[in-house]
């Protein structure tokens, strides 16, 4: 179950396995998890026709540009679909479950959608439609995962 939590190409895991599963940073996903530590979310954006593309791509799936870079975004979104986790959770998240693994619309472009969990409260709350913005929880001094909270809505109530 572990390696559905990874991003990164076969024989490209570190030698040394962390406590919890975290994905594996490539070359081609290092400008995400570059930005993540800095608290930021970054998309790939092709320069040419200027479409975001996540998970990123080795060129432009839309007019197969290869000239890719990554671009902050807001972090905003709506819940677009969610599952939460509970039972037996994979090796190294026994502590977290369960927790609600959401499918977020990133404002910026219909269908752009990045997964994360739910923090801040119970996963329960998990609802389609509901808006999200992104958080970044530092797992180790080098590891920075984003993750979403509930955006309060116009009543202020979260
Ligand atoms: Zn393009």
């Amino acid at each position: 179950m572990s390696s559905s939590y990874r991003s990164g190409t076969p024989g490209n895991e570190a030698a040394s396995a962390p406590v919890r599963p975290r994905p594996t940073p490539t070359l081609r996903t290092k400008g995400f998890w570059d930005a993540a530590r800095r608290g930021e979310l970054a998309i790939q954006r092709c320069s040419a026709c200027q479409r975001f593309f996540h998970p990123p791509a080795p060129i432009c799936m839309r007019c197969h540009g290869e000239d890719l870079g990554f671009e902050r975004v807001s972090g905003e979104g709506t819940i677009h679909s969610f599952s939460i986790m509970r039972g037996s959770p994979p090796p190294g998240f026994e502590s977290a479950t369960p927790y609600a693994v959401l499918a977020v619309e990133l404002d910026e472009q219909p269908g752009l959608v990045v997964m994360g969990n739910l923090v801040g409260v119970p996963p329960e709350f998990a609802q389609v439609g509901r808006r999200v913005r992104v958080v970044f929880q530092t797992l180790d001094d080098s590891f920075v995962l984003p993750m979403f909270e509930f955006i309060a809505d116009e009543s202020g109530k979260v």
